[in-house]
C-alpha cells in the first residue's frame, strides 16, 4: 500500500468506530461493474455493496434522475405532498403486482416497519389478543442491524451485549417446513424469512420448501413476509426471487438496488390489509417517500427492466456458476447460487476466505468474505460474458493456490 492509502486506512481507523474490517483498498471511482482506487488501479466489483449497486456504478441515468430532482425539491416530508410519491407508488406497485406501498430509508427501516404492520394486522384484524402476537423467523437470519432485529439474530456478533431484546420472536431452522408448522399458534402473525439466506452465506432453500410455507401461512392465516432487500430486483435473474418458488408474498421487503446505489430507499409492499391498518400518526419517517429518494428509485426500477438486466443477471449468472464449477481445486468445498447471487464455500483447511480475497484484491477483483469459509461473489447485473469469463479466470488461479 502506499503512503496516500495508509494515510487514509489509519485515519479511519483513527476516528471511526471499527465495526468493520474491510480489504486494504481506497476506491474513488466507479462505473459500471468497475472501481478504481485512489492510486488509478482497476478491479471488477464483485460485491456491489452487498447488490445495493445492481445497475452497476454511477449509472447514468439514474445519476442524471438524481441531479434533475435535486435542483427542482429533495425533501417535504409527507406533511405534504410531492410530485413524485404517486408516480413511484403506481409504477412499483405494477412492477411487482403490490397494492400497498410503505416508503422507508434503509432496509432495516423496512423489516422494522414490517414488523409492526404484521403485530397491528394481528391484533386488528386476526384477532390476537393484545401484547400476544408472535412472529416466527429462521436461524442464521439476517434482517439489518437495529435492536428489534438483532434481538432475534442468532449469530453471537450480532447479538452480543446488546440486550435486552424484545419479546415475541420464535426461531426455526431454514429449510424446514415440518418446524414451521409446528411453531405456528393462534397468536402466529407473520413468518418472517429471506428466500435465500444472503449474509449467511448464501444459503438456497430445499426444492418445494417455499410451496410448502406459502401452504401453511395460508391455512392458518399467517402473514409470509420475504426480505427480498438482497435478492429482490433482479439479483437471482427473476424481479422477486419468489418467483422461482412459484409463490407471492403478502409482505415483500426491497431496499438495496431499489435506488441503484445512489441513496437510501427501502419499501414495504403490502398484497393485501397489512398497509391498511396503519392509520395517519401511527408509523412515519421524515426521509421516507422524499421526492429525491422516489425520483431515483424511478429511475432505478426503469433502467433495471428497460435495459434488460434482470435477463442478464439469469443468463450471466448461470455462465458464472458452471465456470465456478468447472474449476478444479481441492480448496472449493462447494459452488451454489442463482442468478448473479454465488458464493464458493472452501474447506476449512484451505484456510481464511478472507486470504483468498485478498489476493483476489491484488489480480483486480474485489470479493468479500463472509463466515469465514465463503467468498460470496455478487457483480453488478450489467456484467458482460466477456467479464465473468475475465472473473473466472482469475478465480480458477486464485482458487488453486493453497493458503492455509
Ligand atoms: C442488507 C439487508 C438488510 C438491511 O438493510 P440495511 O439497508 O443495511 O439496513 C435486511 N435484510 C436483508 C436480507 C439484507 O441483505
Amino acid at each position: 500500500m502506499s503512503a496516500s492509502v495508509i494515510d487514509f486506512v489509519a485515519t479511519e481507523a483513527r476516528f471511526g468506530a471499527h465495526n468493520y474490517e474491510p480489504i486494504g483498498v481506497v476506491l474513488s471511482r466507479g462505473e459500471g461493474v468497475w472501481v478504481w482506487d485512489t492510486e488509478g488501479n482497476r478491479y471488477l466489483d464483485c460485491l456491489s455493496a452487498y447488490s445495493a449497486v445492481s445497475q452497476g456504478h454511477c449509472h447514468p441515468k439514474i445519476l442524471a434522475a438524481m441531479v434533475e430532482q435535486a435542483h427542482r425539491l429533495t425533501l417535504t416530508s409527507r406533511a405534504f405532498h410531492n410530485d413524485q410519491l404517486a408516480p413511484f407508488y403506481e409504477e412499483i406497485a405494477a412492477l411487482t403486482g403490490s397494492h400497498k406501498v410503505l416508503p422507508m430509508n434503509s432496509g432495516a427501516e423496512a423489516v422494522e416497519s414490517a414488523i409492526k404492520s404484521v403485530r397491528k394486522w394481528g391484533y386488528e384484524v386476526k384477532g390476537v389478543p393484545d401484547g400476544q402476537a408472535e412472529i416466527i423467523v429462521c436461524a442464521n437470519n439476517f434482517h439489518g442491524r437495529t435492536l428489534g432485529i438483532v434481538g432475534f439474530s442468532t449469530d453471537p456478533d450480532t447479538r452480543t451485549h446488546f440486550g435486552p431484546f424484545a419479546p415475541g420472536f420464535k426461531i426455526i431452522p431454514f429449510g424446514d417446513a415440518t418446524a414451521l408448522a409446528e411453531a405456528i399458534t393462534p397468536n402466529t402473525v407473520a413468518f418472517l424469512v429471506e428466500p435465500i439466506q444472503g449474509e449467511a452465506g448464501v444459503i438456497l432453500p430445499p426444492a418445494g420448501y417455499f410451496a410448502e410455507v406459502r401452504e401453511l401461512c395460508t391455512t392458518n392465516n399467517v402473514m409470509l413476509v420475504l426480505d427480498e432487500i438482497q435478492t429482490g430486483l433482479g439479483r437471482t435473474g427473476k424481479l422477486l426471487a419468489e418467483q422461482h418458488e412459484g409463490i407471492e408474498a403478502d409482505v415483500t421487503l426491497l431496499g438495496k438496488a431499489l435506488s441503484g446505489g445512489f441513496y437510501p430507499v427501502s419499501a414495504v409492499l403490502s398484497n393485501n390489509d397489512v398497509l391498511g391498518t396503519l392509520r395517519p400518526g401511527q408509523h412515519g419517517s421524515t426521509f421516507g417517500g422524499n421526492p429525491l429518494a422516489c425520483a431515483v428509485a424511478r429511475a432505478a426500477l426503469r433502467v433495471l427492466t428497460e435495459e434488460g438486466m434482470i435477463e442478464n443477471a439469469a443468463r450471466q449468472g448461470a455462465r458464472f456458476l458452471e465456470g465456478l464449477k468447472d474449476i478444479r481445486a481441492n480448496t472449493i468445498r462447494e459452488v451454489r447460487g442463482r442468478g448473479l447471487m454465488l458464493a464458493v464455500e472452501l474447506h476449512p483447511e484451505a484456510g481464511r476466505a478472507r486470504r483468498y480475497c485478498e489476493a483476489l484484491q491484488s489480480k483486480g477483483i474485489l470479493a468479500k468474505d463472509t463466515h469465514e469459509q465463503t467468498i460470496r461473489i455478487a457483480p453488478p447485473l450489467v456484467i458482460t460474458s466477456d467479464e465473468v469469463d475475465w472473473a473466472l479466470e482469475r478465480l480458477a488461479t486464485t482458487l488453486t493456490q493453497d493458503f492455509s
